[in-house]
């Protein structure tokens, strides 16, 4: 249930209004927009509807969220949530964000020469798996936290912010003091112990898409997110499994206005994993920025044979600063800038 308060609504008539719904046991989410506050109520909304809260002081209306999710919809927060990513950079606004770098943190060399050439094409964050969700046991598995030391030092050296991805709730100490975003990928979007632990923290999260989830599964996997409080989430469209097997996912192009309509959250496409080839790469990249997407997350290596995960989806660094330049023009002819 929403709460929606009058433009001219004091302080006092929104702590007034916060105190009886907690004295109904209720949790109340405020939150303040550029017009007006809205009050989000969370729990047995039974209990509310014996409450006529229309009469309170400072209240327009009570509208019942008729969705499952609450916190991360539109109805909730109106306008788009733009997330800080550091004092500079924020997802969500005008400006696009581009995340690149290699899949798999391999070795710091590597690294550090796919950091700067993604920086030189302008990306502003650097991406690197140090804890990969490999489908055999036998793959590599990723150097853990020799790999996160590599990924913040090079970050900091050549001017990016860093993502990675967590996988076990231990970790996540580990990796939010070596990270700048939490990466939370496809296998364990349902992975609600992670999710919640995910709430309690101080960084901004990237959610990928589960390849076999709906949009409301993957809207509700946010919400719990926000429910313990980290509004600083990102949804990532990464391909979902269909019958066809000429890419390696189908990338959801209807995900991100179906999105953008439902939540106030930002998205970002990855053209790397809904293709599984680099050279299909580009132009969806382009059409995820078409289609109203706040970024991107590609997988840039500069030996993609060498690649010891996805080499066969990773740029190399020259493509990589092509499809940059093309972007450009996309992102202006949709009203964004990169
Ligand atoms: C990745 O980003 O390298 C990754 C494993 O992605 P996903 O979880 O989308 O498969
Ligand atoms: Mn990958």
């Amino acid at each position: 249930m929403i709460i929606v308060l009058k433009p001219n609504a004091t302080e006092q008539q929104i702590t007034h209004l916060v105190k009886r719904v907690k004295a109904l046991g209720l949790k109340p989410m405020i939150s303040k927009g550029i017009e007006r506050t809205i009050v989000g109520v969370i729990g047995e909304e039974e209990l509310l509807r014996v409450q006529p809260l229309e009469v309170f002081p400072g209240v327009e209306k009570v509208v019942p969220i008729l969705s499952p999710y609450k916190l991360v919809s539109r109805e909730f927060k109106p306008a788009d949530s733009v997330i800080k990513l550091n004092g500079s950079t924020a997802i969500g606004g005008t400006p696009l964000v581009v995340m690149a770098g290699p899949c798999a943190i391999e070795n710091y060399e590597t690294l550090l020469t796919v950091a700067k050439a993604v920086k030189k094409a302008g990306a502003t964050v650097l991406r690197g798996g140090a804890f990969k969700p490999r489908t055999s046991p036998y793959s590599f598995q990723g150097l853990g936290e020799e790999g996160l030391k590599f990924l913040k030092d090079v970050g900091k050296k050549v001017g990016l912010l860093t993502v990675t991805e967590l996988m076990d709730v231990r970790d996540l100490g580990l990796v939010e003091r070596h990270v700048d975003i939490i990466q939370i990928g496809a296998r364990n979007m349902q992975n609600f112990d992670l999710l919640k632990e995910l709430g309690l923290a101080k960084k901004p999260v990237l959610l990928k898409r589960g390849m076999s989830a709906t949009i409301k599964e993957w809207l509700l996997s946010a919400e719990y997110i926000l429910q313990n409080g980290n509004f600083n989430v990102i949804l990532c469209e990464r391909g979902i499994r269909t019958f066809e097997t000429d890419t390696r996912f189908t990338l959801d192009i209807n995900a991100i206005p179906v999105i953008k309509a439902a939540s106030h959250l930002p998205i970002v496409v990855d053209p790397s994993h809904s293709t599984g080839k680099w050279g299909l790469v580009a132009p969806i990249a382009k059409a995820g920025i078409a289609a109203g997407a706040d970024g991107l997350i590609i997988e840039v290596h500069s030996k993609p044979e060498e690649a010891l995960c996805d080499g066969p989806q990773s740029m190399l660094p020259e493509r990589f600063a092509k499809l940059m330049t093309e972007l450009r023009r996309v992102a202006r002819a949709v009203g964004r800038e990169l």
